[in-house]
Order: structure tokens, then C-alpha cells, then sequence
């Protein structure tokens, strides 16, 4: 009697619990990770305030946005001590550009209380390190495996797609965690962990995976499945960018659209611009070009185009009207000092000032 054939779909999802598979699995993946991993300044450190501020940065952001943040931000900041020191004000304008503000006040909340009550040391395991403020489940085991060794997976929205391909179905957010953690390598959880991750960023692609090149094609049940890629490849969006293609952001349901009018006013060296209310839901506190109620007879000096969360604002602006009664003259020199909005300092650095 002929054995029946075990259905492709059940090959890999038993193979957690085959330690050969598994073990050649991550060798594989570690060895490719070893020689084409990206040289990003984070990878070069295990000191947990660099790998923690690195997270943060790259969550919702990709990768290219996050590399001029990061330096400057370090520049000011370069401890915890020092974070934890600064006004909320100087740490949202090294944050500004990189959007979703709340990132950056939960990082000095974090840094405050690390100084406060852990003699500004980080705690060593992902268990303890969730109990500080703004650090959730991945970014707690990113940390204690990065910088402690600690063996405890990170699931992102890039190792989240790459194990639901590797295993050819979906499967809920908790069978990801514990498969991740089945797959994990346990003698340098850090570097696997960043080599799922890398895997899904650069060639585990959300529409268009480099299945060809991928050094685990061998074990993918998506990839190996008669009907190819195309079968399970349901996009999946990235929680934390990561870098790669496309933004990181899970939007949800349609984009509005927005026209405004806004006014660059530049005197002797000075900029006019208006604070947002401290109480604002959006970007409380940050200084922004004033903007205009009507729509201008003029034609505007230059349009932008801006996406907040789910609205994709078309900006025009207009340059040298007349001042509006609100705002302050503000002397370009102190700008990059000032929390200005990002659509604000994209506009300050097409028009050369900033
Ligand atoms: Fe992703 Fe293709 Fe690699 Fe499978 S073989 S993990 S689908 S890139």
C-alpha cells in the first residue's frame, strides 16, 4: 500500500518540533544574515540605550528616515541622563520629521523614570523591561535579546509575514510568538532575531519577495507549494518599518484628503511662526507656519503634498503676505531648537532656510 503523501502545508508547521529542520534553518538564516546584513549604525552596539532609542526611532518609520534622526538625536542626547534631563520641548524638536510625537515624550518619560528608580540602567530581562513606560512586547524582547542575550523572540510585522510564508497559512498573532520563539536560535537570539527581521525587510518583500535569492526557500512552505508565491502572499503591513519598501504605518480604511493654505513670512533672518495649543490631540505644543482661512487670489510659491496618520494634506504656500496677528518672529538660527511640525521643516528646508 502506497503511503499517503503529507499535504505541503503541514511539512514546515511540523518542523518546529524537528530539531534538525530547525537547526539547519537557523544556520542558514545566521549565515546569510553574517554576510548581507545592512551596516546600520544600531548593529554596531549593544549598548541597550542605543538599541532602545533605534527601536523606538523605527517603529511606524523606515529605515532612511530614521538614520539623520538617529545621529542627531544622539548628539543631544547621548545618555540617559541626558534625555532624562532635557525639557520635553528640546526632545521634540530633535524628534521633529519623524512624526508620531508621542514616541518621542514616552522616550524621555522612560529615561526619567530609568533614572529615577533603576539608577539609570536598563533592566536586563524583557519581563522587567515592559514595565517601563512606552516599551511594549517587541520592543522589550528586541532589547533583552540585542543587548542581554536574553532568548526570547521579537515578532514585528516583518517576521510576522515571513512566518506566516514560511508556514503557508495564516495564523493568529499568538501561534506567531510561539512559533518565532520555536524557530529562535538560543546561543545569539540578537542576531536572529535581527536576521528574521532583515529577512522580511529586504528580501521576504510584503508584494514582490525575492523567493529566488532567499536563504530559506528550502523550508518555505509558501514558496514550495504548487501554486507558488502567489498563494498566501497577502500583503502584510510592517509595524516597525524596518526599511524597506512601502511606509510602516497599518492604515486603516480610506485616506482623506485636505487642502490648506499656509503663509512663509520671512524678515530679517526671522521666520513667523504660530505654536499649537498645549491641549491640541494633534502635535500639542509644536510651532508650525501660520495658516491662511481663504484660499489666496495669488498663485502659491509651491504646493506640497503631506500625509498625517490617514489624511493626505495638499499644502500650498504662499511666501511674504503680510504677517497674520498670531505667531512670533522666530530667528531661523534657533529653529532646528524649536518642536516644529514636520510638514513645517519639510517646507523650512525646501525653501533653503533650515
Ligand atoms: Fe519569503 Fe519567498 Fe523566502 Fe518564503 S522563500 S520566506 S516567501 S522570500
Amino acid at each position: 500500500m502506497r503511503a499517503r503523501a503529507i499535504p505541503v502545508e503541514t511539512r514546515l508547521a511540523a518542523s518546529p518540533t524537528n530539531s534538525k529542520r530547525v537547526a539547519a534553518f537557523r544556520r542558514a538564516l545566521l549565515r546569510w544574515y553574517d554576510h548581507h546584513r545592512r551596516d546600520l549604525p544600531w548593529r554596531k552596539t549593544r549598548d541597550p540605550y542605543l538599541i532602545w532609542l533605534s527601536e523606538i526611532m523605527l517603529q511606524q518609520t523606515r529605515v532612511a528616515a530614521v538614520l539623520d534622526h538617529y545621529r542627531i538625536f544622539l548628539e543631544r542626547f547621548p545618555s540617559i541622563e541626558a534625555l532624562a534631563g532635557a525639557s520635553e520641548d528640546a526632545v521634540l524638536a530633535a524628534w521633529s520629521g519623524l512624526g508620531y510625537y508621542r514616541r518621542a515624550r514616552m522616550l524621555r518619560q522612560c529615561a526619567q523614570e530609568l533614572v529615577e528608580s533603576h539608577d539609570g540602567r536598563f533592566p536586563a530581562t524583557a519581563e522587567a523591561l515592559r514595565t517601563l513606560p512606552g516599551i511594549g512586547r517587541y520592543t522589550a524582547a528586541a532589547i533583552a535579546s540585542i543587548s542581554f542575550d536574553e532568548p526570547v523572540a521579537v515578532v514585528d510585522g516583518n517576521v510576522e509575514r515571513v512566518v506566516r510564508r514560511l508556514m503557508g497559512r495564516d495564523l493568529a498573532q499568538q501561534e506567531i510568538w510561539k512559533c518565532a520563539q520555536s524557530l529562535l536560535n538560543t546561543s545569539r537570539p540578537g542576531d536572529f532575531n535581527q536576521s528574521m527581521m532583515e529577512l522580511g525587510a529586504t528580501v521576504c518583500l510584503p508584494r514582490d519577495p525575492k523567493c529566488p535569492t532567499c536563504p530559506v526557500r528550502k523550508w518555505c512552505v509558501t514558496q514550495q507549494s504548487p501554486q507558488g508565491t502567489n498563494r498566501t502572499l497577502t500583503p502584510i503591513n510592517m509595524e516597525r518599518g524596518g526599511s524597506s519598501p512601502g511606509k510602516a504605518s497599518k492604515r486603516k480604511g480610506p485616506q482623506v484628503k485636505q487642502e490648506i493654505w499656509c503663509v512663509l513670512n520671512q524678515r530679517d533672518g526671522r521666520i513667523r511662526l504660530v505654536q499649537r495649543s498645549r491641549n491640541s490631540s494633534l502635535m500639542p505644543g509644536m510651532w508650525e507656519l501660520p495658516r491662511v482661512a481663504q484660499k489666496p487670489r495669488r498663485a502659491p510659491w509651491q504646493t506640497f503634498r503631506h500625509s498625517i496618520t490617514i489624511t493626505d494634506y495638499i499644502v500650498h504656500v504662499h511666501r511674504n503676505r503680510a504677517p497674520a496677528a498670531k505667531g512670533q518672529w522666530i530667528p531661523a538660527a534657533s529653529i532646528s531648537h524649536l518642536p516644529v511640525t514636520g510638514l513645517t521643516r519639510k517646507i523650512l528646508k525646501a525653501a533653503a532656510i533650515i
